[in-house]
């Protein structure tokens, strides 16, 4: 097969890892940079123009996309399958998982576990946004935030309050929600690939923090879930539209709730605390799905 990487940076683990698979099975794989390509929007010819040639020949896509060049990246994506060529993930999962509302209204139609959560713009009135999420300790989040930055905890209603009217006045969208206390600082991982969660890990924040990102100091280990868990995870994956996706969650305790369900999950943190191989399922993955014409949207 001829595979084209779209992302920013190959000497990331994740990239250089699959990388690494997809040559270990015998298949070419051509790092493309999303935002060096043009795209040329002819009437029923769709291009890409990379590096001063018109990219072609292409058998599957794999979008590694960083959420800062959304736009653009899903943009090339798309121009990728009007051309026909099958997206590991199609540009529209993309651009649903990277709107943490839309992702959270399309988990809720489906019955999936949340945690109970407002989205608010204007926040001027901190006491019944408070209210509606079931009153102090709260987690606050910017909805832009990533990588656990713009998270903060509201202890009391007090503080919740001011932090609520304090973002009000920056003129963003902010989320409020329930915190889950009982996830102890500690989240799970649930990396899906095709209608398998091929792995899972435990999450736990630095010391005294309850963020559990890795980025933030945390520390993670392979984890073995429940049932409940692994159904939450395919049904999240398969409401966002994702072939291969990290599904977060916190153990609460009516069950797993999702937070987050992300398109381009980091393979280092879960290859290590696991052992396993995920690179190389999602080239397998790729290999058994990838024909020509089989993207579904064609780019819509
Ligand atoms: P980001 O998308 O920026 O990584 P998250 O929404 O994943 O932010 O939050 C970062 C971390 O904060 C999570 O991994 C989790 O450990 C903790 N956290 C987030 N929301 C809650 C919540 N409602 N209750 C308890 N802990 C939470
Ligand atoms: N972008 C990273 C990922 O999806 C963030 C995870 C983290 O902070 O732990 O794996």
């Amino acid at each position: 097969m001829k595979i084209a990487l779209l992302c920013r940076n190959a000497d990331l683990y994740s990239h250089k890892r699959l990388i690494e698979a997809a040559e270990a099975r015998g298949h070419q794989i051509d790092v493309i940079n999303h935002l060096r390509c043009y795209l040329n929007i002819a009437s029923g010819d769709p291009q890409i123009h990379y590096k001063g040639e018109s990219l072609k020949g292409y058998d599957a896509v794999i979008p590694r996309i960083g959420a800062s060049v959304t736009f653009f990246g899903t943009a090339v994506l798309r121009q990728f399958e009007m051309m026909g060529v099958y997206p590991v993930n199609e540009s529209v999962g993309i651009s649903r998982s990277r709107d943490k509302l839309r992702s959270m209204q399309l988990l809720s139609r489906e019955g999936i576990g949340l945690p109970v959560t407002v989205f608010a713009h204007r926040t001027s009135d901190a006491t019944e946004i408070l209210n509606l999420a079931g009153g102090a300790p709260v987690i606050i989040k910017l909805l832009e935030g990533t990588q656990g930055i713009g998270v903060v905890l509201g202890e009391t209603t007090k503080s919740a309050e001011s932090i609520i009217q304090a973002f009000g006045g920056t003129d963003t969208n902010i989320l409020v929600q329930q915190f889950v206390k009982e996830a102890n600082g500690e989240d799970l991982r649930c990396i899906v690939v095709g209608e398998k969660v091929v792995a899972a890990m435990i999450r736990r924040g630095a010391e005294g923090d309850f963020r559990s990102n890795l980025h933030r100091g945390g520390s993670a280990e392979a984890v073995k879930i429940t049932s409940e868990e692994r159904t939450t995870a395919l049904k999240s994956a398969n409401a966002m539209g994702l072939n291969v996706c990290g599904v977060d969650m916190l153990r609460s305790n009516t069950g797993p709730v999702v937070m987050e369900v992300n398109s381009s999950p980091g393979l280092e943190g879960i290859e290590k605390a696991t052992g396993i191989d995920v690179a190389t399922r999602i080239i397998e993955f790729t290999e058994k799905n990838a024909k020509a014409g089989r993207t579904r949207t064609k780019g819509s």
